[in-house]
């Protein structure tokens, strides 16, 4: 590992610094062994080692100070050892910045749980794998490269984890779809904590001693497990806590679920919501006391042409292929600082790449999706330093710019 002039040689006894207070929302800073990562923060995915179409140093102009990577992905392809050969992830991707690495668990998962994984995230195209058994040691599945049999459990997701030498890890979870009963839900989530265990015993054992270790609150849309869930990962020896699973069918339950999960947490370790992003969700996340984010849909969206925008009537979704943007001369959107509107490129122009799906149209929309975010953050940290949250939140969703006057 290293040899990088900032990186500690153990991990803090105390990686999370509040700074700031308003209601339950905290703005601090979050110490990791490749720097510090100002929360609340949306942590953009570099899944298979790349934020797709940009290069580093322009992901970290954008204003992000941590990428995450997929520990499932780079353990099919190009494998741990592959990365670890070559320097360790920070080295091999060119980031030299914190580096946050999920589980593996929501995709190895996702192939048994089939089809309604897609209600909680997207499922790659046409890379299906096939899950051969679940057992307490963990998962063997089929790999969608070769065909091979694979196996993932929590040793192998930590060991994973460790060869690419993130800055923080996530325990090894089964992250349960909707449709999962109670009976199902509640065994799962007791496995997920004796997984949290085994984690925490290879983890501390064996990965850099600079490396933080996040466990994942279960529990699915049961008040009871949630809370259950939360009360056991926050006894365990771990830096931070993320919260996972399905947390519903609609926007109202997520917040209720949240609300569960976060009930009864206490106040130091820093908390990780998985895989949500929609800005209302966001706001309303941030003002119940969540630090970071990460989710794919910023970059995904670009990739389909659709640039996030102060419309909270549409989502903050403006589709750049439909005909009415043809022919116009307006920027993205008015105001933004992004390279792409700030740079003159017009709806018009960006509507024709990406009717043709020109790279540079995607990279146009991915470094406006992305300084969307960006700024909604900072937004967000200035507003909760100030203490006028409640205000910020409420001017975002009437459809102000998230940029701060
Ligand atoms: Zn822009």
């Amino acid at each position: 590992m290293g040899p990088y002039p900032h990186e500690s040689s153990t991990r803090p006894a105390q990686p999370f610094e509040i700074a700031a207070r308003d209601g339950s929302a905290r703005t601090g800073t979050l110490r990791t062994a490749h720097g510090d990562v100002r929360t609340p923060a949306f942590v953009p995915l570099a899944s298979n080692a790349s934020v797709r179409g940009l290069l580093p140093a322009e992901v970290a102009d954008l204003g992000y100070d941590m990428v995450l990577g997929n520990t499932f992905h780079l353990f099919i392809t190009p494998g741990h050892d592959y990365v670890r050969a070559l320097g360790g992830l920070h080295r091999f991707m060119g980031w030299d910045g914190p580096i946050v690495t999920d589980s593996g668990g929501f995709q190895v998962f996702s192939m048994g749980h089939g089809s309604v994984s897609d209600e909680i995230k997207g499922r790659r195209d046409g890379r299906r794998s096939m899950v051969h058994e679940i057992s307490e040691d963990g998962v063997r599945f089929q790999s969608y490269m070769d065909g091979s049999e694979r196996f993932m459990g929590p040793e192998t997701s930590m060991e994973v984890q460790a060869a690419l030498g993130s800055d923080i890890a996530l325990a090894f979870d089964e992250c349960t779809p909707f449709h999962s009963d109670r009976t199902y839900t509640l065994r799962s989530m007791e496995r997920t904590h004796r997984w949290l265990d085994r984690c925490v015993a290879w983890q501390r054992e064996h990965a850099p001693a600079w490396q933080l270790l996040y466990g994942i609150v279960q529990g699915g849309v049961h008040e009871d497990l949630r809370a259950e869930s939360t009360a056991y990962v926050a006894a365990a020896d771990v830096d931070g806590i993320a919260i996972g699973g399905s947390l519903g069918q609609d926007k109202d339950q997520m917040r209720e679920v949240l609300g569960w999960s976060l009930a009864g947490l206490p106040d130091a370790p820093p908390r990780h919501l998985l895989g949500i992003g929609d800005v209302d969700d966001i706001l309303h996340a941030v003002a119940a006391g969540i630090d970071s984010f990460d989710c794919a849909t910023p970059t995904r969206l670009a990739r389909h042409g659709t640039a996030l925008v102060c419309d909270p009537d549409r989502r903050w979704r403006l589709d750049l292929t439909k005909a009415a943007v043809a022919g116009s001369a307006e920027p993205i959107a008015a105001g933004c600082p992004c390279p792409a509107c700030a740079g003159g490129f017009t709806r018009g122009y960006v509507h024709y790449l990406a009717r043709n799906r020109e790279l540079t149209g995607s990279r146009l929309l991915a470094l406006h999706n992305l300084t969307f975010m960006a700024e909604l953050m900072a937004g967000l940290r200035a507003a909760i330093a100030a203490g006028d949250l409640a205000a910020y939140t409420a001017r975002v969703l009437a459809g102000d710019a998230p940029y701060r006057a």
